[in-house]
């Protein structure tokens, strides 16, 4: 019997990638392309594509997990800083050109949801997470509630006209502008010359990221003291190659950072799902669809 499966997307900065789901939030089959980045079209294209690949036995609905801020009465997706959507009816579009249900989250809340019910958010409450990626993205769970709005956690201002941000975004001084593996390679470049990369850093243990751990601690502060989140969790590709060398500095932030008592007792984890949580998060979103 193959009912009750779904295909969730997770729409990256760099990569797409869509996989077969079941119930229980296994994934079955996965299938990855670079992000078409050309143009709104050639994306859009680019994820149908990436949906049509998959076997599409027993599917009941697909969900989209969208860098982009979502309104979610309408299912569009508003604007996105890494990639070229804007304005864009993606929930009608999808449900016009794949013929299924089509459920939409914007990518990190995807990611949250998963590492919440499946992975590191497992038992808590309040559960915040940020994905450390292209850009950065996260999710919030309160009262075991997934939140739903626009939650781009990565545009918080972390310093008053800081750093630019980057791709679409006009703003200064987001987290993202610090702590996304865009914004590390920017810095390894300046640390370790022109050749250097953000892996590099990481290898090295070097002293800059606790810097970068700074400010993500800076920004975990500030979420724990809006949210009272029991437990964060770092993901992303960068966040979780990272971890380790960002968290003692976050750790020291967040005790200044966050009212007690949370800054005392948050318990900072990194993602158990790795590079799926986006993609089993789609998932979850595309079953609430049906
Ligand atoms: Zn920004």
């Amino acid at each position: 019997m193959k009912a009750n499966r779904v295909i969730g997307v997770d729409l990256g900065g760099t990569k797409i990638l869509a996989g077969v789901i079941d119930a229980d939030g296994t994934v079955l089959e996965t299938v990855e392309h670079p992000t078409p980045t050309t143009s709104q079209g050639a994306l859009l294209d680019g994820v149908v594509a990436a949906v049509r690949e998959l076997p599409q036995e027993g599917v009941q609905a697909v969900g989209f997990g969208v860098p982009s801020r979502i309104d979610h009465r309408h299912g569009i997706a508003l604007g996105s800083v890494n990639t070229p959507l804007r304005d864009v009816p993606f929930r009608d579009e999808m449900r016009e050109r794949l013929g299924l249900p089509i459920g939409l989250e914007n990518d990190g809340t995807c990611a949250a949801y998963a590492e919440y019910l499946h992975g590191a958010g497992r038992g808590t409450e309040n559960f915040v997470m940020l994905t450390l990626g292209t850009g950065v993205g996260g999710g919030v769970v309160v009262d075991g509630e997934l939140f739903r709005a626009w939650t781009e956690l990565g545009h918080m201002v972390i310093v008053e006209d800081g750093e630019p941000c980057q791709g679409a975004c006009s703003g200064r001084g987001h987290v993202e502008a610090y702590c996304s593996g865009s914004a590390v390679e920017r810095l390894a470049q300046k640390v370790l010359g022109s050749a250097g990369t953000a892996r590099e850093l990481v290898a090295q243990h070097h002293p800059v990221l606790a810097e970068v751990g700074h400010h993500l601690g800076v920004t975990l502060g500030s979420l724990v003291n809006i949210f009272g989140a029991e437990r964060v969790a770092i993901g992303g590709g960068f966040g979780v190659a990272a971890f380790d060398e960002l968290v003692p500095a976050a750790r020291r932030a967040v005790l200044t950072e966050a009212l007690p008592p949370s800054g005392q007792d948050l318990q900072i984890e990194c993602a158990e799902l790795g590079t799926d949580a986006g993609l089993i998060g789609a998932g979850l979103i595309a079953f609430e669809a049906l």
